[in-house]
């Protein structure tokens, strides 16, 4: 198994770097909602935190609107993810340029879902750009200074044929200019190990973020699961078991299972943790303190 570090020691001093990932509120009720999720975890210093870009672009100008407020509000570094579904390489380009005249100099690329639905045939817009890597292509050839994350899957994403064309895939996108991949959520750290072997045996050698989901809601986070590909273990099912109606008790139950992932792939050298925050705030703090991440301590950076 590849470990990302050196020695057990010099990891015991390191703080890990974090980000957090947003979508954006659909009425003015979430929009405080998130606001008050920023601001308990802003202090945390993330490294960078991202919105989300909704199915073919349909939220484009509230993921604009919570970037512009995050970097206009905030210290925090914003991230905006794009997808190229619906598209013209032209509109596509101009996102990118609103982007970068406000000020934001990270991109989440992304191919993004079909418009007719997850499971079925993507079909890319006829003058748009025809995959990830080169949505990556134009945005480093536009904007230079712009850094470019992309996704990455332990488990295979659901449409690829193998394993091994997934890292193509990825590798495509690395060559064409993106310096993180950031992974969809997984449970079981093994398949991540894993992954993280075969990326690097193809050669690829940027930071492969693990993204962690933390189980706010167990029903909701299967049903994401099938959707993404992503499995979800027979013991994770069983410890959320007969809790529907417990929201406390699943809580504390969510918080012990991400904080027992995190620190499990802390102790093998992972240095950097992206979370799905899903909005909310508790459990990715609860989960950050016990990685040893203190408000307003320094961030490594990533
Ligand atoms: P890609 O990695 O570009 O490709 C998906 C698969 O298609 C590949 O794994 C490969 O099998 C095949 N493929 C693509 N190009 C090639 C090639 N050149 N050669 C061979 N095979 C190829 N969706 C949203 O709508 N909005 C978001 O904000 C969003 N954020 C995300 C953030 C993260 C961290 C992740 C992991 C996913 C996110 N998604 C988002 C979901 C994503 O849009 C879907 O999973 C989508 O189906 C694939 O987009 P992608 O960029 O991940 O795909």
């Amino acid at each position: 198994m590849t470990t990302e570090t050196t020695t057990p020691d010099a990891r015991a001093q390191k703080r890990p770097a974090i980000s957090f990932e947003f979508f954006p509120p659909k009425t003015e009720e979430m929009e405080r909602g998130l606001w008050d999720v920023v601001t308990r975890l802003a202090p945390l210093n993330p490294n960078f935190v991202s919105v989300t870009y909704g199915a073919g672009g349909s939220t484009r100008e509230r993921t604009h609107s919570t970037i512009a407020r995050i970097l206009g509000e905030t210290k925090l570094t914003p991230a905006a993810h794009l997808t190229c579904v619906a598209a013209t390489k032209g509109d596509i380009d101009e996102v990118v340029d609103r982007y970068h005249d406000v000020g934001v100099r990270h991109i989440v690329a992304l191919r993004g879902d079909p418009t007719t639905g997850i499971g079925t045939r993507y079909a890319a817009h006829p003058e748009g750009y025809q995959q990830s890597s080169d949505l990556v292509a134009a945005i480093k050839r536009n904007h230079p200074d712009m850094e470019v994350s992309v996704s990455a899957y332990p488990e295979k994403h659901p449409e690829s044929k193998s394993l091994d064309a997934d890292i193509d895939a990825l590798k495509a996108k690395v060559d064409a200019g993106a310096t993180r991949a950031i992974t969809q959520f997984f449970f079981d750290n093994d398949l991540y190990y894993r992954y993280l072997d075969r990326v690097r045996a193809a050669g690829i050698t940027i930071p492969i973020v693990p993204g962690i989901l933390p189980v706010q809601n167990f029903k909701l986070a299967k049903n994401f699961a099938t959707r993404a590909g992503a499995t979800i273990p027979d013991w994770l099912e069983a410890k959320f078991e007969g809790l529907d109606d417990d929201a406390d008790t699943r809580r504390l139950v969510a918080a012990t299972v991400a904080a027992g992932q995190v620190q499990k792939l802390a102790k093998q050298g992972v240095e950097n943790f992206h979370f799905y925050t899903m909005n909310r705030a508790d459990l990715v703090f609860a989960i950050s303190h016990l990685l040893g991440i203190r408000p307003n301590s320094t961030q490594k950076a990533a």
